[in-house]
């Protein structure tokens, strides 16, 4: 519901940014409320995304017998990180702005099982729900490897058991394969506008696929309702889940150790960058809380949002989390990045993030389809839209006054995109993305 205009014009005064917000302009807003690593105070701290790193560690065993794409790192899932320095060569003269430092691409869109970054929070939410199961009931040897769920008996055990979740996209698949594949009774509830493929997917892998007439929020409502109906059942609740968020936090751990082993240094003089595309704010801000418990001050988050989705910028400007929607301010949370179309943020995320955020850039969504072009041209390497936001990070904040303000040395720096998504995109789906960017990008190419 639009507020009224008074209301509207009152928010505009205190927040002038509002008003290029409301109009759809691109944006980049820093976060002044941001806080140095001794002075935020957040519910959960290294203690949480080490039993979370542990979890993981856990059910690698079992990960590793059932997802074949996870054996080769026995079990774990995690993705690479490259260097791409041909696309920064790319964005240089396309849009116009020398980037210093070095630039890399962490690859989640190659993560195991899910193909996207859901395959943090998403599969690790699932685990911890079956773990607790399986331990409440007695069910699980401690000193047995956790192999043990791959067997029969735990199977029939979890298929009394039911799992929802409202996603009209990569969270749904994520929790889809990984509640069927432990036995779980699992019903992912979608839009009707949901892509054919992601359902077939689904339903190949042997979860029930729920559609709804209507927006997706009432997707989301009714699949929340119906599940809690059913006893002995548990919904995701991508709006204010905490064990999303430590899923996706541990990413920081294992950044860190890819960044030693290229021998990247990151310290005040080695500041490192990290852009990451935000939908709900769980993933980019569970990655950014993780990434500040690791790297402190020398770390730098910005996230990236839809100019028709900028749920969390308006969120955490305005101070009002998800007590206020994009909807509310007229703007119609419409847009083609898969996993960013959300009109209000994430209760939990938000509290944090509006402590480690740097700041917050949006982006139209003709710009996703040409960075998705120039990349697939620059290194070969196929994202799907939503994943290829973070690209423009590095120009965007070089033309603001950040660096100068937090004497910065950019000539020394290291900034990562966070690729989030892509591998399970059909094939003919990926080639009609490319061929709109080239399309936008015109004879620029
Ligand atoms: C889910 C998703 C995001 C954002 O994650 P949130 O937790 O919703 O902020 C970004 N990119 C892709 C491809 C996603 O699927």
């Amino acid at each position: 519901m639009d507020m009224e205009q008074q209301e509207l014009n009152c928010w505009i005064e205190k927040y002038p940014l509002l008003k290029n917000i409301i109009n759809l302009q691109p944006v980049v807003w820093q976060n002044p409320k941001m806080k140095k690593i001794g002075e935020m105070t957040l519910p959960i701290g290294l203690r949480e995304m080490e039993q979370a790193e542990q979890l993981w560690q856990r059910f690698a065993p079992y990960l590793s017998a059932e997802f074949q794409d996870t054996s080769a790192a026995g079990g774990i899932v995690e993705s690479p990180l490259r260097e791409i320095p041909s696309m920064k060569e790319r964005l240089s003269v396309h849009y116009d702005g020398d980037i210093g430092g070095k630039l890399f691409l962490k690859c989640d869109n190659e993560l195991p099982i899910a193909g996207s970054i859901k395959a943090r929070g998403g599969v690790y939410e699932v685990l911890h729900h079956a773990e607790k199961l399986a331990m409440d009931a007695g069910l699980l040897n401690v000193d047995e490897s956790y192999g043990q769920f791959s067997s029969e008996r735990f199977k029939q055990f979890f298929s009394q058991y039911s799992i929802g979740v409202g996603s009209t996209g990569n969270l749904g698949l994520s929790i889809g394969i990984i509640s069927a594949k432990l036995g779980f009774q699992v019903s992912v509830y979608m839009s009707s506008d949901a892509k054919q493929w992601k359902k077939d997917l689904l339903r190949e892998k042997g979860a029930t696929v729920v559609e709804f007439e209507g927006d997706f929020s009432e997707a989301i409502l009714a699949g929340r309702k119906q599940t809690l109906a059913k006893p002995d059942a548990y919904f995701v609740d991508d709006e204010k889940s905490k064990h999303l968020f430590l899923g996706y936090s541990v990413a920081a751990f294992r950044l860190k150790k890819q960044l030693e082993d290229l021998g990247i240094p990151v310290d005040a003089e080695h500041p490192l960058f990290v852009y990451l595309p935000c939908g709900v704010g769980g993933a980019p801000g569970g990655i950014a809380f993780g990434l500040k418990q690791v790297f402190g001050d020398a770390v730098h988050c910005f996230f990236v949002e839809p100019t028709h989705s900028p749920a969390v910028l308006i969120g955490l400007m305005t101070g009002e989390k998800d007590k206020v929607s994009v909807q509310d301010f007229g703007i119609d949370n419409v847009t083609e990045g898969d996993g960013l179309a959300v009109g209000r943020p994430s209760s939990f995320a938000s509290g944090i993030s509006e402590q480690t955020v740097s700041g917050i850039y949006t982006i139209e969504d003709p710009e996703l389809f040409k960075l998705l072009a120039l990349l697939a041209d620059s290194e070969t390497i196929f994202v799907e839209p939503s994943a290829t936001a973070g690209l423009l990070g590095p120009v965007k904040i070089q033309a603001t006054d950040y660096a100068e303000t937090n004497q910065l040395q950019m000539a020394a720096a290291s900034h990562i995109v966070w690729s989030t998504g892509g591998a399970l995109v059909p094939k003919e789906e990926m080639e009609g993305f490319y061929q709109r960017g080239k399309t936008y990008l015109g004879g620029a190419e």
